[in-house]
């Protein structure tokens, strides 16, 4: 029964029989072959060997049962069809074994051309390409070195040590000056370093050599290119790649032939017309290798005006097909053009808005595709300033774009340095082979980071993109010499307090001061620019593109801000509310000596004093943020860090202390400050005293803001604006707690509104593993939940927030055990779990409880779509991630289906 199964199951498809939607199966590259086939596009003949057939193969270490019959059948149909036989001695049919996963991993897998020469073949694909002796003696030696090199590991440096002799022994340094004789000496040089590295002659026979192909381009799938790479574009591991066989067809057979690429529109702007590149008289290889440069595609034009036309009028339909910008691969073969590969084509961020809206515009595509065609992260790096680049400035390396924005400033090599010259006022760019923990200080005081080693998830990527920092890492053609405070890039030399600029979203380096340009998108934002009298195509596509995400999500949008300022900011960037108005920062700056009151207090009546000082304070605070968010909601959080982060640190006072004693100074006051610091230390803060425990442990604190949130609501009703104040009690774990400020709150807030028509509404967050859990009691003493998911998620892990990013999730991200930092994309398994169930069981116990979520994540655009599903009513994020979420909570309302009940 099993072998049957076996032999029945399909591993091989022939174009014709695939389609664009069969990624999974045969890869981008063969299921776009199979879509252009079925088009009537002149694809050359060919078939697909599966991604299932790929996985077998690697997990058995043998090809699986019925997979070579299979490519028999496939490849008799394949030699009927061209009429050739593959590596026949007169005429034989050629072949290319090509790579293509479902995901594009440009160069990263292998390829091998030619397949099908021999010594006697050779000689027949000289009489069909019209006794063209050196023609097919060069792709004979080329298909030596490729298979040599990818199929049994000989080391391409030896191919390439012949090339070089046979080209000196020539006297040219121009691989075209060799002749048919020249090659053919290759031929024999290459097939004994072959015969060296292998201990066997190169195989002649055809079959043989496809198979060893197709088995070297499974096992390409595991090398370790390939891997880091996937790890880094966070590609699944198990996917495979499949195989396409494909019937070779020759760019370089004359001047009638040739290679080039086109796009059907700029990847870079979005702008319509026709980009590509043409060489004639080549292969695609030779276009890779820059050995001669290539002409822009319109010049096809006059070099062969039939293939021009229908190049033209397949690119037109290609992109009426796939309603998209495609960008294609082709080939022209003594006049007759083939279409090698087409896919939707990658583009920058800017493109991708732009072109969404030209092809509403078209007709191609309505708004809702449109939405989902763009995504926050492209918004987010819109929002950033950009390089402003001209000829003059030539990047000097590249790396990985690791953290986006644009960076310039001196160059320093070690941590204490960074932070000296910051000290200073100066920009600097602290600049690593690779960076660890101890450079911590360094990042922070740094205006970017550059490092020549590690990858989008190494240590500097990952706590650069957590501070919003730029950062390139992985520039390897920077030799670092951080002893001799220098390194050393296309043979020049950077020392110590040079400039360099770096940006982090393309990863490449410039040597010198590049001008940075603040972004249009922002300025749009921000109301200085009007899209309707812009022409700018970016900007009017990005405000077309949010008008349709506003008009369609569900979720609302608001932000954290602690000042007026910021409030009327985010404002503007579309916040409908305030959700997170996080009330400590009002207890710093010149505020501190009434806390350190406070705090010391001997006596009710030391206590009442101070907290009646700050309590004027404090209601300006908020009359500003409520005259700032006038008409919309604005959620207060009562204060939360623990006290003792108000007062001077230990060691530091106790130092102070001890050396004005020494002195015989009168030290009582600081000796009081000291007892007090050393009574409040914790060894785990933010699991300490913080929060409401704080509220219920310092008589009268919360009720001094409560009585500021409602004086200044009324303060503002009055002046004939609306204020909708929302206070939310941190740190709840048990309802309780909530109960027992809620009833000093409600009486309070009674007192003082009064018949002023202010309604305050008291809810609490969500930010405790045990609240979660308890959530249905504690809806019963909450009008609002707001999950907290930043000590939601360092609770729920166990993970200290302020440490373990910077300390080891480097590692953890290394070993995969998860992909992203869970405090920043929230762990749906886990954290999110707990958020669901709070959902539920609030909602189950408080039909219409209001929900939102003020963590970090209320930003971060996969967690926006996780929240959505929960059916949260809002998220709150910080004023620059506002649009972001806007346009993610758009997309989420498209992209889910089921959801949008409520
Ligand atoms: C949270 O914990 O997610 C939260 C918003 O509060 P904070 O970050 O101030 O602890
Ligand atoms: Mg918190």
């Amino acid at each position: 029964m099993a072998a049957q199964d076996s032999v029945e199951h399909k591993y091989v498809y022939d174009f014709a029989e695939g389609n664009k939607d069969l990624k999974d199966l045969l890869g981008g590259k063969g299921a776009n072959l199979a879509e252009m086939t079925n088009l009537g596009l002149p694809v050359p003949p060919g078939f697909t060997i599966t991604t299932e057939a790929c996985k077998a193969y690697l997990a058995t270490g043998r090809e699986p049962d019925g997979l070579a019959a299979q490519i028999e059948a496939h490849l008799e149909s394949l030699e009927r069809e061209m009429g050739r036989k593959l590596g026949d001695p007169q005429d034989p049919l050629l072949v290319s074994v090509r790579s293509g996963a479902k995901f594009s991993m440009p160069g990263m897998m292998e390829t091998v051309l030619n397949v099908g020469l021999n010594d006697r073949s050779v000689v027949g694909l000289s009489a069909q390409a019209g006794g063209n002796d050196r023609f097919a003696w060069d792709s004979y030696r080329r298909l030596i070195q490729m298979f040599g090199k990818t199929v049994c590991e000989v080391p391409g440096e030896e191919f390439e040590h012949a090339l070089d002799d046979a080209k000196r022994a020539k006297g040219t340094e121009n691989d075209l000056d060799l002749d048919a004789d020249d090659l053919r000496g290759l031929v024999d040089a290459y097939k004994k370093i072959f015969v060296k590295h292998t201990g066997r002659e190169f195989p002649q026979e055809p079959r043989e050599q496809l198979d060893l192909a197709i088995r070297a381009v499974f096992e390409s799938w595991n090398a370790e290119r390939a891997v880091v790479y996937r790890r880094q574009e966070r590609i699944p591991a198990d996917l495979g790649t499949a195989v396409n066989v494909v019937a070779m067809v020759f760019g370089n057979l004359g001047a009638d032939s040739g290679t080039g690429v086109a796009f059907t529109r700029d990847p870079a702007s979005g702008a319509q017309g026709i980009y590509g590149d043409y060489l004639a008289n080549a292969q695609g290889e030779d276009v890779v290798a820059g050995i001669r440069n290539t002409v822009p595609l319109q010049e096809l034009e006059q070099l062969d005006k039939k293939s021009y036309d229908e190049l033209l009028d397949y690119m037109a339909r290609l992109e009426e097909h796939y309603k998209d910008l495609c960008d294609i691969e082709f080939t022209i073969e003594r006049g007759k053009l083939w279409m090698l590969q087409t896919r939707v084509g990658k583009r920058t961020a800017a493109a991708a808005f732009v072109i969404a809206g030209q092809l509403v515009d078209e007709g191609l595509i309505d708004l809702d595709e449109a939405l989902h065609r763009v995504n926050g992260a492209q918004l987010a790096q819109l929002m950033f300033p950009r390089f402003q680049l001209d000829h003059e400035f030539q990047p000097v390396a590249k790396g990985i774009g690791a953290s986006p924005g644009a960076a310039s400033g001196k160059v320093v090599f070690t941590s204490a340095r960074a932070v000296e010259l910051a000290a200073e006022g100066e920009s600097v760019i602290l600049v690593r082979r690779e960076t660890n923990p101890d450079d911590l200080n360094g990042m922070i005081a740094a205006k970017g980071i550059l490092t020549s080693r590690g990858g989008k998830t190494s240590h500097a990527a990952v706590v650069a993109r957590g501070m919003g920092k730029t950062c390139v890492s992985g520039a390897d053609e920077l030799d670092v010499n951080v002893p001799a405070k220098r390194f050393t890039v296309a043979g020049q030399t950077v020392n110590e307090g040079d400039v360099v600029s770096i940006d982090g979203t393309t990863g490449k380096v410039y040597l010198g001061e590049v001008p940075v340009m603040p972004s249009e998108v922002v300025q749009y934002f921000e109301g200085s620019l009007e899209p309707e009298h812009v022409d700018n195509a970016l900007v009017r596509a990005v405000h077309r593109i949010m008008t349709h995400a506003d008009a369609t999500r569900r979720l609302a949008v608001r932000t954290n801000a602690d000042t007026g300022e910021d409030a009327a900011r985010a404002r503007r960037f579309g916040a409908e509310g305030i959700g997170l108005c996080r009330t400590e920062h009002m207890f710093l700056g010149d505020r501190r000596e009434l806390v350190e009151r406070l705090i010391l207090a001997r006596t009710d009546d030391e206590r009442e004093s101070a907290l009646a000082a700050l309590l004027p304070l404090q209601r300006a605070d908020f009359v500003d943020i409520f005259r700032a968010m006038d008409g919309l909601p604005v959620t207060v959080r009562l204060i939360d860090p623990p006290l003792h982060e108000f007062l001077p640190p230990l060691e530091q006072l106790a130092v102070n202390v001890a050396v004005a004693q020494e002195r015989g100074e009168d030290v009582a006051k600081e000796e009081a400050l000291l007892a007090a610091v050393r009574r409040m230390h914790e060894e785990n803060p933010m699991l300490g005293l913080r929060g409401v425990r704080l509220g219920l442990v310092i008589p009268g604190l919360f009720a001094m803001q409560v009585r500021a949130i409602a004086e200044a609501a009324v303060a503002v009703t009055r002046d004939g604006a609306v204020a909708k104040p929302e206070i939310m009690v941190p740190l709840v774990g048990a309802v309780q707690e909530l109960e027992t400020v809620r009833a000093e709150a409600e009486k309070i807030i009674a007192e003082v509104v009064g018949d002023s028509g202010v309604e305050v509404l008291i809810g609490t967050m969500i930010e405790v593993p045990r609240a979660a859990l308890t959530a249905g009691q504690i809806a019963e003493a909450a009008q609002f939940f707001s999950f907290g998911t930043n000590d939601l998620t360092q609770m729920g892990w166990g993970f200290s927030r302020d440490d373990v990013e910077g300390a080891f999730f480097w590692r953890y991200l290394e070993l995969g055990i998860f992909g992203i930092s869970p405090f920043e994309s929230i762990d749906r398994e886990g954290v999110g779990r707990l958020v669901r169930i709070a959902a539920e069981e609030g909602r189950a116990a408080r039909p219409g409880l209001k929900l939102g979520v003020c963590g970090e994540h209320g930003g971060d655009p996969d967690s926006v779509h996780f929240f959505h599903e929960v059916g949260l009513d809002y998220v709150s994020c910080s004023p620059f991630r506002v649009p972001v979420a806007r346009l993610e909570a758009g997309r989420a309302a498209i992209t889910t289906t089921g959801s949008d009940s409520r």
